[in-house]
């Protein structure tokens, strides 16, 4: 586990900008430094341990682009069209013999260029005559249609960087190079926890005055997203001293403690007193919205975190914070998701200082651009908000109006996580 020391989230200002806490947690929290090797079946979506450089280039051979007629350029004449003689013919996956000079190869797509050869004719821009030549058009530039061995990536290239979180195209890339398994940070463990007297486990009974638990499974599926190993530790009690010995548990195993619930600064809300005896504590104020404060902890060395219970203030801030270090822990990518512009068919109004995220919907106008409506209702205790929209449209923090009309930054829901 990776040691923090306890004033690291310590934070002095009143309230805290977005970019300030990314900051502070991509330059605070140390990676771990454990990796393991998975077979390529079982890498997408994994931080890559080790730079990979190119053992062999791509492609590795220099291969036809087309089903045609390979020949030397130099063979033909310049500014008529020409008739050569075919000799041979080399299909995907056989070895071509050398060309003989002044003759044509039948060639299929992807099969190795014969020697003495640089060009092909596509199949559909020639014809053969009545002795068997094939008659080529003239204005076909040397080396058309062929793939030079590396043109895709040379021999020897850093081709996929340590620390970049492996998508199904880079595994696909592994696998060019013939490669069956890669090293991979491990995954980052993390133990979950709800809080609020006010909760009842789906499957268990419910008292009349509690609701289901519904964040502890937004968090879980979102940190399994981001290839965590997740424990799920339940319910915790409004009481400061179970709910301080729960924290101190899992310390030791995990590399991450996440809380939701209980972080406000009313008398009832308890994870701040548990955490305070259970380790240290600090309460960022972050100028977010939806949000609240977000309670930063270090419990027995191990990050803590405690989100706010509102479920969409939940979801917000487990972007901003808990992406950011759960990649930090694994020496992932700290770049926060890019928001795509569109059309806002909204007002809006906010302070300036402040960051907001508005949930929308998507939809196409009639002139064809994409444009973003605003969900109607704005609580934080929506769920139904964020079930029936499909992103979030980022304000930045020195906007305090929108128009309809203006064009606003879209974050798919796909990208947060
Ligand atoms: P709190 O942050 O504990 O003050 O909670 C704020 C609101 O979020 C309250 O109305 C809670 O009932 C609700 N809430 C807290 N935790 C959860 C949870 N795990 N699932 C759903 N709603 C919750
Ligand atoms: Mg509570």
């Amino acid at each position: 586990m990776a040691q923090l020391s306890d004033d690291c989230f310590a934070f002095g200002g009143p309230m805290m900008s977005v970019d300030k806490a990314v900051g502070i947690i991509a330059a605070r929290v140390e990676a771990v430094r454990d990796f393991e090797t998975v077979v390529l079946g079982e890498a997408d979506g994994r931080i890559l341990a080790r730079d990979i450089a190119a053992p062999l280039p791509l492609p590795p051979f220099t291969n036809s682009a087309v089903d045609g007629y390979a020949v030397r350029a130099g063979d033909l004449p310049h500014g008529k069209t020409s008739a050569l003689p075919v000799a041979g013919r080399v299909q995907a996956g056989s070895r071509a013999e050398a060309a003989k000079p002044g003759h044509a190869v039948r060639i299929f797509t992807g099969a190795p260029m014969p020697e003495g050869t640089d060009t092909v004719f596509m199949q559909e821009d020639v014809r053969i005559d009545d002795q068997g030549r094939v008659v080529l058009p003239h204005g076909l530039k040397a080396g058309a249609n062929v793939r030079p061995a590396g043109e895709d990536i040379r021999e020897g290239q850093v081709a996929l960087k340590a620390g970049q979180r492996l998508r199904p195209q880079d595994v696909a890339l592994a696998a060019a190079f013939g490669l069956t398994r890669v090293d991979v940070v491990r995954r980052i463990r993390v133990a979950v926890f709800s809080t609020g007297d006010e909760l009842a486990s789906p499957g268990a009974a419910r008292e009349s005055a509690q609701l289901f638990d519904s964040n502890r499974f937004m968090l879980t599926a979102m940190l399994k997203r981001l290839n965590c190993e997740v424990s799920d530790l339940g319910i915790l009690r409004d009481e400061r001293t179970s709910l301080a010995n729960a924290l101190k548990q899992v310390a030791a195993g995990n590399d991450l403690i996440l809380t939701t619930g209980g972080v406000s600064t009313g008398e009832e809300d308890h994870v701040k007193a548990g955490v305070e005896s259970a380790g240290t504590l600090v309460l960022w104020r972050m100028a977010i919205k939806p949000g609240r404060p977000v309670a930063m902890g270090i419990i027995g060395g191990t990050p803590f975190i405690g989100l706010p219970g509102n479920p969409v203030a939940s979801f917000v801030t487990f972007v901003h914070v808990v992406r950011p270090t759960v990649l930090a822990l694994s020496g992932g990518p700290a770049a926060p998701p890019v928001a795509l512009p569109v059309r806002a068919a909204f007002a809006y109004r906010k302070k300036a200082g402040r960051r907001e995220y508005v949930r929308v919907t998507l939809r196409r106008a009639d002139d064809g651009v994409l444009e973003a409506v605003k969900f109607p209702r704005e609580g934080a205790g929506l769920l139904s908000s964020l079930v029936d929209t499909d992103g979030l449209v980022e304000l930045p923090e020195i906007v305090t109006r929108v128009e309809p009309g203006d064009s606003v930054g879209f974050l798919g829901y796909a990208s947060l996580i």
